[in-house]
């Protein structure tokens, strides 16, 4: 029998195609947009969007798309290949057991990982407590007086101590001390940023750091080698000298150690990592960072602070510097931008969960394994080098050789990148019995040692391994929250109270332009838990990475075809990071071409502030290009402004589609031009969603770009981090790529620094990429730029009636996002961007990018994983609120009594029986139909900014305020 109507095998295979699910439009529903836009085909909206000189001859070559259940198993057998060593190395990176309540209901919950950075407070009250919460962690463990909610990683926020002890000091020296016992990729790191800044470094032993006069120090408590000293005198006579000192450390030591605050440090910083996050060869984790209260106009990074809401209830929001890049530009404290937010809480959670008792139990378990361990040695006569310790014994074995391959064949990491010792840290998840196994590998069988007799005779004799005079006394953790959480239960509503009040994907589009929040499907989602990416230490043997290394040169090949670039380096792990590689890269380029003085980076109006401070960090002076009136760069000034620097233009620092959300024509020529003056052109690739298979920044003709991956390659926002920010670079650039100096890099220049603590950055979330690009394959890939471009233009088409799209390019159309102008409407009525994004909460919409690029707008992104339906809804909601503004303008309503004002309303406002509004209750709070059947209720109203910069509150409050 024979039936036409009847599909092949392979037909009805489509079905399980994940292409049509990334997508959010479906077949009816894309025609219906294309012929709103009175186009007849997508084709056609390319055509009149894309300018043809860039449009990308042939099509990617990233191979067919795989559905999702073959893409798995296709990883899975990659990750298979790594080996799951117990791993002893230590250095910052330690096993750990993530709480499972944690596990489900933070990192594989994506009402925690596909939130964004908490810009809009009322609707993010949740994750905000949460860092609040860290923030008080930091300050009881390191006993400062202010704590940062989260930085990149231990070895960066080193570096940006040391920037802050130059912009703090008093001190006239250009010299920086680093003691020879930091770990060896902090030091690393710390002299990278130190050479593009110019400043003299000196790595030395700690006691000779006051010989020197220097405006700062780093050094590290434990130390490296596991060795703890009392630094205090040092610390004190270099301050005399009016140095800034520094001081890395170890937040699960602080549990039974001295806070390194009450030994002077002016700055504490490390990893949270040892608290319940994966080391997932290196990220991402969190990195804290606490400084004295007289430097809080310096601290790199978010700080969030306390302040009240409009009915004077208590509510958390960014403090202070709260996108200082984009105010500050070159003269900000720092280019950081995404900062490890979901792992700053999986650690904050991990010290909710564990509480005071806990964690000290834990860091005792730590403790106590190290000391068994290095009295077996002692009693053995293997020399401990290290006098006192926490975790960590660094010993003299005369078999070393003998002892590694012992080690390895019995499937365990030692430490053993030091000359002549090795090194065992032990962690939360040792047990008696690898205390008994590590005695085997360093001994030799028949050694007679038993971890029990041991145990015993420390328990009655005591133990001296930590010095008196550096044992902790003080109690920490007493705050409420880290005393009542402790049931499953409990733990599990907590988390669950807090995701409440969170708006994230889960719930709603948020069109944040230049940010890209798409689908971070759940496929892709699903390998970064699985032991074989998460269990691995960042400095393993090469051996024991093939799985990790295939992987990664696999995604690196399919992005270096997508960019057109020739190489790419995996390590920086956010997008501001890849600015900086890319700069330093840029520098060292025309440094080696005997052209070290060119010094000027060229960078248009509307650039992302992320961009200018970037340049500051490669100690570039930053030259401003106009834009034009609609929008586009200035040619005529880009012009004018290369001839000027001449042989002093190093680079520029340009985003394509431009932030004005334009395929500008002239861009090949701006190309031309700064080559024709021996400048690198660094496309700012945030908008890569954009050009995606259609072009490419090497087709197009720039030099180096960085990616988000966690904007156009689906990683998660993390509620504000992690992400990653690899760079690709044409190959002129490539001996200038990072190495590092633990884990060398195939095919960069030996002596190149490193900018990130590991060597593949964040290295445990690649694999999100990699699934989205397996799954996607090269057509799906266009296809979803091509849909980005749809959905963008429907939305201008559709809301341009009601308020003006700004910018658009020659045949009217926008790129991937459009910016609607609100100012003329707040001329005419006096409501202001920030009205409609606050009455936009009570639709349950997050608002787009505001005034960015330009102040009073709003930038939208819809994303192709949106459908029309969607898109209708929020249009619907814009709509009435421009009816609204209309009943303002109209004096229906006055500007201060009007759903607009009070926006957003929370179920107190709502139910208050004193209402005095000039609109019915019921319409405050449910303005559109869809509205009543997934109501999603802010928890606060609209908060003071002014008041909580005024008074700075950046803990927990008192305990006496919750009795
Ligand atoms: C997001 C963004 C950046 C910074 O990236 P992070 O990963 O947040 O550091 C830089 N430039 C543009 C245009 C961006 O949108």
């Amino acid at each position: 029998m024979t039936n036409s109507a009847v599909k092949t095998l392979s037909q009805l295979a489509n079905h399980e195609e994940f292409i049509q699910r990334h997508i959010g439009p479906d077949a009816a529903e894309t025609a219906a947009m294309l012929s709103e836009l009175g186009v007849d085909s997508m084709e056609t909206l390319i055509a009149q969007t894309v300018p043809a000189g860039i449009r990308l001859p042939k099509p990617l070559a990233t191979g067919p798309a795989m559905t999702e259940a073959d893409a798995l198993a296709k990883l899975k057998q990659v990750a298979s290949k790594n080996k799951m060593f117990k791993s002893y190395i230590g250095m910052g990176y330690h096993p750990t057991l993530t709480p499972n309540v944690i596990l489900r209901n933070v990192l594989e919950n994506p009402g925690w990982y596909t939130a964004y950075t908490p810009y809009q407070p009322e609707i993010a009250q949740g994750r905000l407590e949460s860092l609040l919460n860290f923030q008080q962690l930091t300050l009881d463990l390191t006993g400062m007086e202010l704590a940062s909610a989260s930085l990149l990683d231990e070895a960066t926020a080193a570096a940006e101590a040391m920037a802050l002890a130059k912009r703090v000091t008093k001190s006239k020296s250009n010299l920086y001390f680093i003691s020879d016992d930091v770990h060896p990729q902090t030091i690393d790191v710390v002299k990278t940023r130190a050479e593009m800044f110019g400043f003299d470094v000196v790595v030395g032993k700690a006691a000779e750091a006051d010989a020197h006069d220097v405006f700062g120090a780093l050094l590290q408590y434990p130390s490296t080698n596991g060795d703890i000293r009392n630094d205090s005198a040092l610390i004190a006579a270099l301050q005399a000298k009016k140095a800034i000192v520094a001081v890395a450390t170890d937040p699960m030591a602080l549990m039974l150690l001295k806070a390194p605050g009450q030994l002077g440090a002016d700055v504490v910083l490390g990893s949270a990592q040892r608290f319940g996050v994966p080391m997932a060869y290196g990220g991402p984790h969190a990195a804290f960072f606490a400084t004295r209260d007289a430097y809080k106009r310096s601290m790199p990074g978010r700080i969030i602070g306390v302040s009240k809401d409009r009915r004077g209830n208590s509510a958390l929001r960014m403090a202070m510097q709260t996108r200082e890049q984009h105010i500050r530009r070159e003269k900000a404290n720092s280019n950081i931008c995404t900062a490890q937010v979901l792992l700053a809480n999986i650690a904050s959670f991990y010290a909710v969960y564990h509480g005071p008792q806990g964690l000290k139990n834990i860091a005792e378990r730590i403790h106590r394994s190290a000391d068994i361990f290095a009295a077996g040695l002692t009693a053995k006569n293997v020399a401990v080098v290290n006098g006192h310790w926490f975790d960590t014994i660094t010993f003299n074995v005369a078999n070393r050789a003998e002892v590694i391959n012992r080690a390895l064949a019995a499937g365990v990491n030692l430490r053993t990148d030091m000359a002549d010792v090795l090194a065992v840290s032990f962690h939360e998840a040792t047990s008696k019995a690898d205390i008994a196994e590590l005695f085997d590998i360093v001994l030799g069988s028949g050694h007679g040692l038993t971890v029990e007799a041991l145990d015993a005779a420390i328990v009655s004799e005591g133990s001296q391994s930590i010095p008196a005079d550096l044992v902790r006394t003080d109690s920490v953790l007493g705050h409420p929250v880290f005393n009542q959480y402790h049931s499953e239960t409990e733990m599990l509503r907590y988390i669950k109270k807090l995701e409440n009040k969170d708006l994230a994907l889960n719930h709603s589009m948020i069109s944040l332009g230049s940010c890209t929040m798409k689908l971070n499907a759940t496929a892709e989602m699903i390998p970064i838990t699985w032991p074989e990416f998460a269990s691995l230490h960042p400095f393993v043997p090469r051996d024991q990475a093939d799985g990790y290394y295939e992987m990664i040169n696999e995604l690196g090949d399919w992005l270096i075809n997508i960019t057109g670039y020739d190489n790419i380096s995996m390590q920086p792990n956010s997008g501001a990071q890849g600015e900086y590689a890319g700069m330093v890269a840029i520098r060292k380029y025309h440094e080696s071409r005997g052209e070290g003085h060119r010094n000027i980076c060229l960078i248009p109006v509307s650039a992302h502030g992320t961009n200018p401070a970037t340049a500051a960090m490669t100690s570039y002076d930053v030259v401003l290009v106009d834009c034009d009136k609609s929008g586009n760069i200035d040619m005529a000034d880009l012009k004018a402004k290369a001839a000027e620097v001449g042989d002093r233009l190093a680079a520029i620092m340009v985003t394509y589609p431009s932030t004005h959300g334009v395929f500008e024509e002239s861009i090949r020529e701006l190309c031309d031009i700064i080559h024709s003056y021996g400048g690198q052109v660094y496309m700012d690739g945030a908008n890569m969603n954009a050009q995606v298979g259609l072009t490419s920044p090497g087709f197009i003709g720039s030099d180096v770009s960085h990616l988000n991956l966690h904007k156009t390659f689906c990683i998660p926002h993390g509620g504000g981090g992690p992400g990653m920010g690899p760079i690709g670079v044409k190959s002129h650039l490539a001996p200038f790529l990072p190495n590092h100096a633990v884990v060398g890099i195939e095919g960069t220049g030996r002596n190149n620094g490193a900018v990130s603590a590991a060597p593949f950055g964040s290295a445990g979330i690649l694999p999100i990429s990699w699934m989205y690009i397996a799954m996607m394959g090269g057509e799906g890939l266009k296809l979803a730029t091509e849909y980005a471009i749809l959905n963008a233009n429907y939305m201008a088409k559709k809301l341009d009636p009601l308020f003006p799209v700004l910018y658009r390019g020659t045949n009217g159309r926008v790129a991937h996002e459009c910016i609607i102008d609100i100012r003329p409407l707040k001329e005419a009525s006096g409501i202001t961007e920030m009205d409609i994004a606050k009455r936009l909460m009570d639709f349950g919409y997050h608002s787009p990018t505001m005034s960015f690029p330009v102040a009073g707008t709003l930038m939208i992104e819809p994303t192709e994983s949106e459908s029309k339906a969607e898109l209708d809804k929020f249009i619907e909601a814009m709509s009435t609120i421009r009816t609204e503004i209309a009943k303002v303008e109209a004096g229906e309503w006055t500007v201060d009594n009007n759903p607009l004002a009070y926006a957003p309303h929370t179920m107190e406002d709502i139910f208050d029986p004193a209402w005095d509004r000039a609109y019915e209750r019921q319409y405050a709070a449910f303005p559109a139909k869809y509205v009543a059947e997934n109501k999603f209720w802010p928890t606060v109203t609209r908060i003071d900014d002014v008041y909580g910069d005024r008074n700075l509150i950046c803990s927990c409050p008192s305990p006496e305020a919750y009795r």
